[in-house]
């Protein structure tokens, strides 16, 4: 393929790479934004499920808090009336009949309450709700220590002990009882059942990992779900959530990471309203993000699936393109290899093989599309034969190989006479050559011929066998307007006037008017 052509195409190469690099940017972008998409809509049912799950183990925290204030409050009730009538009646006699029957009808009808008790200054038992009382002291409990060396009449809610009289877990709930001039005279007890507590937050699903629990607000557990009575009395105030209480109030819900089993999970705790006590509940965030998780493994499936197929497809896709891109380049490449085939091909089948000059058929062709112009326009035409002097007897003394080489000089001779845009000279055949001179008169090529005749005699080609000594040019030359004779009469003329140049003595013009040689 000839060089002169790749710049061109190189042009064109680099403007069309673009479409290979927008369409690779375009399928990047397509498949960010499909993994984006996604990527977000998976954050999002992520921040769904724990919001969702935040609310709930909100509600249920509300819904312990409340149950746990029933409880404490009936507690409450029972012993503000015991201390009441223990300080006003006593416990001797008939006092204390009527205030055992009380307790025993009490328990009787309260689920929660376990048992119910009074206690002398010295922590004897004096009223219970028990049938066959044993003669026990509880001066050992940390209540009975606590009223003993306090004189605040409020409710005292103790760390969970087991019962002496019936060995079930329970929660201590006292108040003191003041003598008449205000000395301590002993503690009424109300124990509520842990079990009734326990039963109570079975009931609700916090998952295989979730935990509700039930402590005094100095970080005492009392309970915990699932139960484990070592843990009962355990200090959890250096936990997450007691931390948490400190700093951000009596109500919160955050993702933490338990301090008892090192689980992280969502928990709603709640401060409970007039009394020490503290509930949470808790869902373990593994089991939260569960379905979650198999969504995403699901879904992520599918999406790398879509991606693939994206990819795969955009790949084929600029693959084609580019292909497509080759085979276009190649075309044009091929194309304008053949362009220039052609133009070669043309100018081959229009020119001497030997002087480079035009052909005769080109001539023809050119004489008769000039002749026909002229015509229209009314302007002249000049047309001039020539013909190499002797040239029989130069080929005969100096080789035909010198012959050509001869005529290729002649012909460039006669080429320089053919100057203007218009003019055409061609080789008519062998030694013979002739000029076209559109829109020139018969002064102006009779002038051009002799050009041509001086130049050739200035080439002082020697001919040994011509009298000139050197080889020569004859030169008939017709010029004019231009009539509706036929064309070939114009060929006629100039080759009859070179005739006349030939026998004239060689080397010498011989013109004529158009209108006077063809008219
Ligand atoms: P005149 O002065 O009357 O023109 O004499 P001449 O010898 O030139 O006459 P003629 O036209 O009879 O001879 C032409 C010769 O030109 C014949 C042929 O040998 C020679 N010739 C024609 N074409 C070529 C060519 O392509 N190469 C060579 N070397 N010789 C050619
Ligand atoms: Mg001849
Ligand atoms: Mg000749």
């Amino acid at each position: 393929m000839p060089q002169s052509s790749a710049p061109h195409l190189h042009h064109l190469d680099q403007k069309r790479r673009p479409l290979v690099g927008r369409s690779i940017a375009l399928l990047a972008a397509f498949c960010l934004l499909l993994a984006g998409v996604y990527a977000w809509s998976l954050w999002s049912a992520r921040q769904g499920q724990l919001q969702q799950t935040a609310a709930s183990t909100s509600n249920m925290a509300r819904a312990l808090a409340a149950q746990a204030e029933t409880s404490f409050k009936i507690a409450d009730a029972i012993l503000a009336e015991t201390v009441e009538r223990v300080e006003h009646d006593g416990i001797e006699g008939a006092a204390g009949d009527r205030l055992h029957e009380r307790f025993l009808h009490i328990a009787a009808h309260s689920a929660e309450v376990h048992g119910l008790f009074v206690y002398g200054a010295d922590g004897s038992w004096r009223v219970t709700a028990l049938a066959n009382a044993v003669n026990a002291n509880n001066s050992d409990r940390d209540y009975f220590r606590y009223h003993e060396t306090h004189t605040d009449r409020r409710t005292h809610v103790g760390r969970p002990v087991r019962s002496r009289s019936s060995g079930v877990m329970v929660i201590p709930v006292s108040r003191r009882i003041d003598r008449a001039d205000g000395s301590f005279g002993g503690v009424a007890l109300v124990t509520l059942n842990l079990g009734y507590f326990g039963r109570f937050y079975d009931r609700f699903d916090v998952g295989r990992q979730g935990t509700i629990v039930l402590a005094l607000d100095d970080g005492t557990l009392m309970y915990r779900r699932p139960f484990n009575e070592d843990l009962v009395g355990k200090d959890m105030s250096k936990g997450p959530v007691f931390q948490m209480m400190r700093s951000a109030g009596p109500v919160g819900t955050a993702m933490l990471t338990s301090a008892v089993d090192g689980i992280e999970r969502l928990y709603s705790y709640r401060h409970l309203e007039g009394y020490p006590l503290v509930v949470a509940s808790a869902q373990s965030k593994e089991e939260i993000l569960g379905h979650w998780w198999s969504t995403v493994f699901r879904m992520s499936g599918v999406v790398a699936f879509a991606l693939a197929v994206l990819v795969w497809g955009g790949v084929r896709m600029i693959r084609q393109i580019r292909i497509r891109e080759q085979l276009e380049d190649e075309l044009r490449r091929a194309g304008a290899t053949l362009e220039q085939q052609n133009a070669a091909l043309k100018t081959l089948a229009d020119s001497d093989g030997l002087t480079g000059l035009a052909n005769r058929r080109l001539f023809e062709d050119a004489l008769a599309g000039e002749l026909a112009r002229a015509r229209r326009s009314g302007s002249q035409f000049g047309l001039i034969l020539c013909d190499v002097d002797f040239f029989k007897k130069y080929n005969d003394r100096y080789g035909h190989v010198a012959g050509d080489d001869c005529l290729r000089h002649v012909a460039a001779a006669i080429a320089g006479g053919a100057r203007r845009p218009g003019d055409l000279a061609a080789r008519y055949g062998g030694e013979e050559f002739a000029v076209i001179l559109p829109e020139t008169g018969l002064e102006g090529a009779m002038a051009v011929a002799d050009a041509i005749r001086a130049w050739v005699a200035a080439l002082a080609i020697e001919h040994g066998d011509s009298p000139a000594g050197m080889v020569t040019l004859s030169l008939g030359v017709v010029a004019g307007k231009v009539g509706p004779e036929p064309d070939s009469a114009w060929v006629e003329a100039a080759d009859s006037l070179l005739y006349d140049a030939k026998s004239g003595g060689r080397n010498r013009v011989a013109a004529c008017s158009a209108s006077l040689a063809i008219g």
